[in-house]
């Protein structure tokens, strides 16, 4: 028999106690009830905001075939990043090549370690993805720039284009764009 759900479960409002020590509720969200992000993914979903977490970064992936984490090989200044692979294969450009992450593993880059995950396979990737603390401090987007004829580092500028919103790279050392996204799923290898 099934036990009775505790009222906690069933009514958000209940989680807000009126004890002194407690400022800050629990809280919990449904993944697919997040807006979907204009990232090089199928689907990305910023957990961070409404989960109200102070301390580290969340968001959820689905990778098709030829998608990103993230727009550049980059790396962060202050913030670990953590990629829990929860279906399909996951492969990260890193500083030692190129690594294959499977379902049931979670890879850690550390500060400062430069990184970009792709899925190279043929299976949709799904994802977890972790950061901590949750600024990143400066970082640093490397993007083959075919005018300065190698990589360099870029600037994101979110524009819009006909009406829809799209997110461009900019080499700062020429200012060329160097990638342009959409958003959700685009045809063959994202830029
Ligand atoms: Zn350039």
């Amino acid at each position: 028999m099934r036990a009775p759900v505790p009222p906690i479960l069933e009514n958000r409002e209940t989680h807000v106690f009126a004890a002194a020590d407690r400022i800050v509720a629990m809280d919990h969200v449904r993944i697919d009830d997040v807006e979907n992000a204009l990232q090089p993914a199928a689907v990305m979903r910023q957990l961070t905001d409404p989960l109200g977490c102070t301390d580290m970064a969340l968001n959820y992936y689905e990778l098709e075939p030829g998608d990103s984490f993230a727009f550049a090989y980059h790396r962060h200044e202050v913030q670990e990043e953590l990629f829990y692979i929860l279906s399909g294969v996951a492969t990260f450009e890193t500083e030692d090549g190129p690594v294959d992450v499977e379902a049931g593993e979670i890879v850690r880059f550390p500060p400062g370690e430069f990184q970009r995950g792709w899925n190279r396979g043929g299976e949709r990737v799904t994802a977890l993805a972790l950061g901590a603390p949750l600024e990143y401090g400066e970082q640093v987007k490397l993007r083959q720039c075919d005018v300065c004829e190698t990589r360099t580092d870029n600037t994101l500028e979110r524009r819009s284009d006909d009406g829809k919103s799209v997110v461009v790279a900019l080499c700062l050392e020429c200012g060329a764009e160097t990638g342009c996204w959409t958003e959700g799923s685009m045809p063959g290898a994202v830029p």
